[in-house]
């Protein structure tokens, strides 16, 4: 076989063989492909597409190229949750525990943020202590006493993914459906779970930016799931204003707790109680999303949940007096609210621009490895639809440098945007897509 012909076959939009994408992946993740044919390769997949069935033999491949986690015997069976990514996005530090909370063991490995997004790993980093580096030993140990473990990736999972989304980082490749997909899907199969709830996002500070994007990759990666023998279940929600009301790692960690304790924001907490049902009930806990629904709403109240999120960060090495305490984790030294420059109704809360500003501000990073400010960010005080009178708070900007401020000032203030008239509020979730459709 050669890599030549197989670049030819996608441009001339014939479908290749399990073989030949087996071939491809195998070869280059060893080196014997060159980057430069695997970005022709790309850019064919990118302008041509694939079938469903290409797009589970490319996910298996990538897969199958470094190490495949198994958990059955350690649980019976093995649930994991994935974000496309967005802003304000602590939904996993409230679902992992509400769904433990109800029975379910969860070993989640997340990953760090980067651009305008946040990562679950540098949140709980907020937390001193909190160790994010555990072996496969460990973390097996973790997920069979406690039920519950949230670390970084452990052992080498798919590293044709590594391999190929840097080449597409650079190759303008990266907004192609099928490799969008496969990239997900191929970690999540790789860190071995066997039922997989989606959270994909649409809108302004998403990667898909229209519902109907959203929805093709959802079908997508629930189809991926069906043809790999694995099951998905993909919520479409929105991403054009942030989650929540906090962006920053210690802020998020804040409002997270305060959710647990049932004092969070409408939004967020509807959000972590949906995602985390659909996760509870793709366990087979229960028959119907509504019964989910109940469990999960009975451990926010009892205070189970939050019990949990202690336990976590006790057993990874965090202190809890910060869990106990929330006001001594990190916080910035120059807190300014920022108060709104007009009466009116919001018709927009730019999630990117907001998501940027905190990375201006030090919660996020611009290149690998760069160091972050747990204490920095932004609050938001309204949403889209609210009504704001002039001269009440619009938002706060928590940073650590003077000389953040006036640019990040000046672009929130452009984020929101303004009507006269009353404005609908965004909602929070556009469609369902399941594998019983
Ligand atoms: N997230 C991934 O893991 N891969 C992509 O290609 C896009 C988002």
């Amino acid at each position: 076989m050669r890599a030549v012909d197989l670049i030819i076959k996608k441009r001339d939009k014939l479908e290749l063989s399990k073989e030949e994408i087996q071939f491809f992946i195998n070869e280059y993740t060893k080196g014997s492909i060159p980057d430069y044919q695997a970005s022709a390769w790309a850019m064919a997949v990118m302008l041509n597409g694939m079938t469903h069935r290409e797009i589970t033999d490319l996910t298996l491949a990538m897969a199958a190229s470094g190490e495949i986690l198994d958990f059955t015997g350690v649980v019976d069976v093995v649930i994991d949750k994935h974000s496309t990514g967005g802003v304000g996005d602590k939904t996993s530090l409230v679902v992992l525990p509400l769904v433990v909370a109800c029975g379910v063991p969860v070993g989640k490995m997340s990953g760090r943020g980067l651009g305008f997004t946040g990562g679950t790993l540098d949140k709980m980093e907020s937390i001193p202590g909190f160790n994010i580096y555990l072996t496969k030993a460990k973390f097996i140990q973790q997920l069979s006493e406690v039920g519950m473990v949230l670390a970084g990736q452990t052992g080498d999972l798919a590293p044709a993914d590594g391999k190929l989304y840097a080449l597409r980082d650079v190759t303008g490749t990266v907004p192609s459906l099928p490799l969008i997909a496969s990239s997900i899907m191929c970690k999540k199969i790789a860190a071995g779970a066997q039922r997989i709830v989606l959270d994909v996002k649409t809108g302004l500070g998403a990667f898909m930016q229209s519902v109907d994007e959203a929805k093709d990759l959802a079908k997508m990666m629930v189809e991926i799931a069906r043809l790999a023998d694995r099951r998905a279940a993909a919520l479409i929600s929105d991403m054009n204003q942030p989650l929540g009301n906090t962006i920053g790692n210690a802020l998020e960690v804040r409002e997270a707790l305060e959710t647990l304790q049932g004092n969070g924001p409408y939004d967020l907490t509807e959000h972590a109680l949906e995602v985390a049902s659909y996760m509870v009930n793709m366990s087979d806990k229960t028959n119907k999303v509504v019964e989910a629904r109940e469990k999960v709403e009975q451990v926010l109240e009892n205070g189970k949940a939050w019990e949990y999120f202690r336990r976590l960060v006790e057993v990874q090495g965090g202190d809890v007096s910060y869990v106990d305490n929330p006001e001594k984790l990190p916080k910035a030294k120059l807190i300014e609210t920022v108060p709104a420059p007009r009466s009116g109704y919001l018709t927009q809360v730019h999630a990117r621009i907001i998501g940027e500003m905190a990375v201006v501000l030090g919660a996020g990073r611009l290149e690998k490895n760069q160091a972050i400010d747990h204490a920095v960010g932004i609050e938001v005080h309204h949403k889209v639809g609210d009504k704001v009178e002039k001269d009440q708070p619009l938002f706060t900007i928590h940073a650590d440098k003077e000389d953040d401020h006036d640019e990040v000032r000046q672009a929130l203030l452009e984020a929101h945007q303004w009507s006269d008239e009353p404005v609908k509020p965004l909602p929070l979730f556009y469609d369902v897509v399941t594998d019983e459709q």
